[in-house]
């Protein structure tokens, strides 16, 4: 059969990718003039670095398996990470529990409380009790209102800022769960993966692969409408470099695009359908990656406590990963999800460098201007779902009620968070649905 597929991220190729790898067509069309998406990359001082920070735990099996599949296997290295907390002007290590055990801006009795609610929390197998619960609730009753202010109110903030009293609990859930899984070895320090050559070497093995088993994937090739003139919605408008559009008709299309462009692109839609998908609200990602000559901090990740800060967490990336891979430069993110248009989302890159510094400066006094070699602004829409209560009730399901067409994007990873893995998951399992209703 013949696929259409709108968006050149990691569902929509692998989507592709299992569906020629089954002697069936597929067609990829991305707007921007690079692939993978949210986890697509760019050239830094000779290597390549993903627009927003990208590692993976040891539970995501799915990308695993493809890594080695498509040959990169020995690439996938697993490094021990380094987590810190930044809370009253100082760095605190928050990799394990007993960094939890030594964090004094709680009292003892706090600490042994969020310690012991964490290790239940880790221990707990369905996500089923916590659907009906925010995580602000949850949280501040079961580990008291001082280890839910100090602790996990700023980490929610910091994720979803206004909409951090929202947020169900599964969210939580999922994320201790996650972590617990990544650690390993005596110690149990936690191990982050990633592949040696970047996302963007694995986005291009499974392009290769795809072109290779007879698909074809376009960049700079925006889909402009989803037609369905005969009956089912299998017709696309694509706009191609030049500004020609053109129409391709297929036996079936898959969109991974946020639901709001999907909205824009779709026929009208069943009410009903049409009330889930406006039901998700989004958080875009705004970041600025500073290529600097020496470190910053001796963390990968540090979580910023401090509500003033202007960002809600910092990546080292050269904490995690050689950076001789980039020139022997020290690299680090600078992270914030703030609402698409609002007043962050629209600084420019030099607006952003003058918010931002003084604030490092803060947290590491002998930071200076000078050390900053070069920098890069990268803003990702729909980067974040917002997942609130009840979340698992609301969410579309992938065979939308216009026959032949399907929807594969972020909202629908759940009980798990947004993630490579889960669009590797959901790229072939909709793959293999659309070609079992091709065939009943
Ligand atoms: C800052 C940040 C950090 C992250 N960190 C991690 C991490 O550490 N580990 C991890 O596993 N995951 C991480 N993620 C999440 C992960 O990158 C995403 O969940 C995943 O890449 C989503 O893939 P996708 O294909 O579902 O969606 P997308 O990557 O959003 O792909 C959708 C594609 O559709 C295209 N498109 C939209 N409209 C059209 C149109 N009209 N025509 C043609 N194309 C169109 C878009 O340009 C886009 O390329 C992170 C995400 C962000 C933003």
């Amino acid at each position: 059969m013949r696929v259409g597929i709108i968006g050149g991220g990691v569902a929509g190729l692998a989507a592709a990718y299992h569906l020629t790898k089954q002697g069936h067509f597929a067609e990829v069309f991305e707007q921007a003039g690079f692939l993978g998406g949210q986890a697509s990359t760019f050239d830094v001082f000779g290597g390549r670095l993903e627009r927003g920070y990208h590692h993976l735990f040891v539970s995501d099996t799915e990308i695993t398996e493809l890594i080695d599949e498509l040959g990169l296997g020995d690439k996938l290295a697993w490094l021990e990470s380094s987590v810190g907390f930044y809370h009253g002007g100082t760095i605190w290590d928050f990799a394990s529990p007993m960094d939890l055990l030594r964090f004094k801006p709680l009292p003892l009795l706090s600490r042994l409380r969020v310690g012991l609610w964490t290790l239940l929390l880790q221990k707990t197998k369905s996500y089923r009790k916590f659907e009906g619960v925010t995580a602000k609730n949850w949280l501040s009753r079961r580990m008291g209102r001082k280890g839910y202010e100090v602790i996990w109110e700023p980490l929610l903030r910091g994720k979803f800022g206004e909409f951090y009293d929202k947020i169900g609990m599964t969210w939580i859930w999922n994320k201790v769960i996650l972590r617990v899984a990544s650690r390993k070895g005596t110690g149990q320090k936690e191990h982050l993966g990633y592949p040696m050559g970047s996302f963007g070497e694995v986005i291009d093995y499974l392009t290769a692969d795809i072109e290779r088993q007879g698909g074809v994937v376009h960049t700079s090739a925006t889909v402009t409408k989803i037609v369905d003139s005969d009956g089912p919605a299998t017709s696309l408008d694509v706009q191609l470099i030049g500004g020609t559009t053109e129409r391709r008709d297929y036996d079936a299309i898959i969109a991974t695009t946020p639901s709001y462009v999907f909205t824009r692109l779709s026929p009208p839609l069943p009410p009903a359908y049409q009330a889930q998908l406006d039901g998700t609200d989004y958080l875009s990602a705004v970041l600025m990656v500073l290529v600097m000559d020496r470190p910053f901090t001796d963390k990968y990740w540090l979580n910023i406590a401090d509500p003033d800060m202007p960002f809600v967490a910092l990546i080292e990336h050269t904490n995690l990963i050689d950076r001789e891979l980039y020139g022997g430069t020290h690299i680090l993110y600078i992270s914030n999800y703030p609402v698409r248009g609002s007043e962050l989302y629209l600084k420019s890159a030099g607006e952003l460098m003058d918010l931002f510094l003084p604030h490092l400066q803060k947290i590491n006094h002998d930071f200076d201007r000078s050390w900053v070699l070069e920098y890069h602004h990268h803003r990702v829409d729909g980067a974040q779902p917002i997942v609130g209560i009840n979340y698992g009730d609301s969410i579309p399901e992938h065979r939308t009620p216009l026959q032949g067409l399907y929807l594969a994007n972020t909202t629908q990873i759940y009980p798990e968070d947004r993630g490579t893995n889960y669009s590797v998951r959901m790229g072939r399992q909709v793959a293999r649905m659309v070609v079992d209703d091709a065939s009943a």
